[in-house]
Formats: C-alpha cells, structure tokens, sequence
C-alpha cells in the first residue's frame, strides 16, 4: 500500500511533461528505455528490425521492446549492431491487437500470447482488457494497457475491474491517440487520476508507438517522443521488467530527473536541468501548446480527483506526506 499519487514536473509553457507515480525504491541505477515500438513486420511502419534497434542504440537507450502487433520478436533473431554496447538491451514481447481497440504490450513475454486471448467471442471491453492480461502472464510476461484513448475507446470504467493490470500508458507518441483528449472527452492523465481516486495501483507509462524512421513530421508517428526511466539493480529483462511492475520508474516526454526520493512520509524530486535542455533541443521530443504557464520548471503534487496539494515554481521540490492524501493497494 502507499499513500499519496502521483508528481508532474512539466518544463515552460510548452508542457514537456514528465510524470512519475511512486513506490518505495532503493538506490540503484536508471536505465532509459522504450515499450513499444514497430517494424516492417506489421505492414504498416517503415523499417527492419535490425534499423529500429540501431536508431535506439545510437541514442543512448538502454533497452528496447519490438511490440509488434500479435508477433512475436524473438530478439535472438534480431542481429545487434556490430558496436553493441554492454548496457543495451532487448526485452520480448509484443503488442497484443485486439477486439473493442484493446491494445496491450506483454513485455517480456516467452512466446506468442495466445491468440484466443486477444478477442473473446461477444467480450466486453473490460473483459477483454482482462483477457490480455492473463495472456501477458500466462507467457511469462507483464501487461501495459496501450493507448485509451486511442478512438477514445477506454474509459475508467472500462480499466479498473483488470486484476493485475498496473501499468497504462499515460503517454503514447502516436499522433492518432488523443494523449490529451478534447472538448468532449477527458485526457489521459486525467483518466489515471480517475484509477488513482479509484484506488487502482496503476503506474503511467511513456512510449513511442513509433512506426516511421524514415521522416520527421507531427504527422508521423516517429520514435524518440516518449520514454521511461527504470530504476534498477542490473539491466536485464526479468530486471528491468519487474522493475516497472513495482512501479519503480518514471514516465516522461522530455524532463529529466537527477533525484527521487521516497519515503513513507516524504517525496523529494529535482529536476536535471542539464540533461533535460540536451533532451528537450532533439528535434525528435515534441511538445504539447498549454494556453498558460511561465517559463521554467514547474513541479506538482497532485492527490485525489487531480486535485493539486502542492506547487513549486523551480527544480527542486519535497512534499510531506500528511497521511490523507489517499491510498492504493494492489489486486
Ligand atoms: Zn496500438
Ligand atoms: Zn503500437
């Protein structure tokens, strides 16, 4: 169980966003990686294998899911590049296409998920959801619900009967996936903070969805956009994915942290200034136009129904925990 939500730490008025939702994590190292990710082998993206991984290898990843649709990647048929650095990886896996516009990466799976799984006869949206789910963890690996608002197909009601679901992307790079909804429906984040009020122990996610590497354009659904930091002993895919199952990593879209600190009765966060301008000057991270702010940094604590307990203006910021702020426990 743990109290308090969630922080976001968002950069100028253009809100590169980086949000992040604790657990309890000692100290080890952070590793940058992306879930999910196309190839020519789904039909419709534009490169190889072996091009996706050298564009993730060039650019400092640590490790990297090939999540194509209902194929399975085995990355011991993926040649590496000849340069291959000791602390990158690829974690299996794939992105579970499905009825009702249910996407879901199983990550760090063993084998194709079962295709039965994928669409059950006559399922409702949430028993679908739950049928990937267990086909994530019948092969051994762990679900990530992509994309809800892809068609604005998922809505809170939809996600929150998933046993063993905690982890949703809060942050998709697609250009076709509402990230921030519209005049009619609500955004993603503020769909998670409907599951956290909820009680949901779900953890945001940011990834690429990128299918083009070819050329750059808002159109296009390029790589590079969205990524998470994991926080862990060593990088393997047992590691790093269990990692994320804890909740011990953040999600981001440009900033960059240096500390994280959390404690029963504290969050404390600072901002890497440094390496978030080197982040924020790629022509790959784009932004999302926020009709308000300031320029600098601003870091928020946010507590149920999206209320925010706590604004700082800077790159430092320490919340205590009061003991009201709500709760989550895991099922
Ligand atoms: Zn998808
Ligand atoms: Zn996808």
């Amino acid at each position: 169980m743990f109290s308090c939500s969630r922080l976001c730490v968002s950069w100028l008025a253009t809100s590169f966003v980086g949000v992040f939702l604790f657990s309890g994590c000692a100290r080890e190292k952070w590793y940058k990686g992306n879930t999910h990710t196309h190839t020519v082998l789904c039909g419709h993206a534009d490169s190889t294998p072996e091009a996706v991984v050298e564009w993730y290898h060039s650019r400092d990843y640590n490790f990297l899911c090939l999540s194509e649709h209902n194929q399975f990647i085995d990355p011991k048929t993926v040649s590496m590049p000849e340069n291959r650095r000791d602390d990158f990886i690829l974690i299996p896996g794939e992105e579970i296409t499905g009825g009702r516009m249910a996407h879901t990466t199983a990550l760090n799976t063993r084998e194709l998920v079962d295709p039965r799984l994928r669409q059950p006869p006559g399922a409702s949206k949430s028993r679908v959801i739950q049928a990937h789910v267990h086909g994530a963890e019948a092969a051994h690996g762990r679900a990530i619900l992509n994309h809800p608002n892809f068609h604005y197909m998922h809505t809170a009601d939809d996600i929150r009967p998933a046993e063993g679901l905690h982890m949703f992307e809060l942050y998709n790079g697609h250009p076709a996936v509402n990230n921030f909804g519209d005049a009619d429906h609500i955004s993603v984040e503020a769909l998670w903070d409907q599951l956290l009020t909820d009680g949901m122990l779900i953890y945001g996610v940011s990834s690429d969805d990128a299918h083009h590497f070819q050329n750059l354009g808002s159109e296009r659904s390029n790589p590079g956009r969205g990524w998470v930091m994991v926080k862990s002993k060593e990088l393997t895919p047992d590691a790093i994915t269990e990692a994320m199952y804890r909740g011990d990593f953040y999600a981001t879209s440009g900033v960059m942290l240096s500390v994280v600190d959390v404690s029963e009765h504290s969050v404390s966060v600072e901002v890497d200034a440094r390496e978030t301008e080197k982040t924020l000057s790629s022509a790959y991270v784009v932004g999302h136009a926020v009709d308000e702010g300031r320029t600098g940094y601003t870091i928020k604590f946010i507590g149920e129904r999206g209320t925010v307990l706590e604004t700082v203006n800077g790159t430092t910021a320490a919340f205590s925990v009061k003991g009201h702020e709500g709760s989550f426990e895991r099922k």
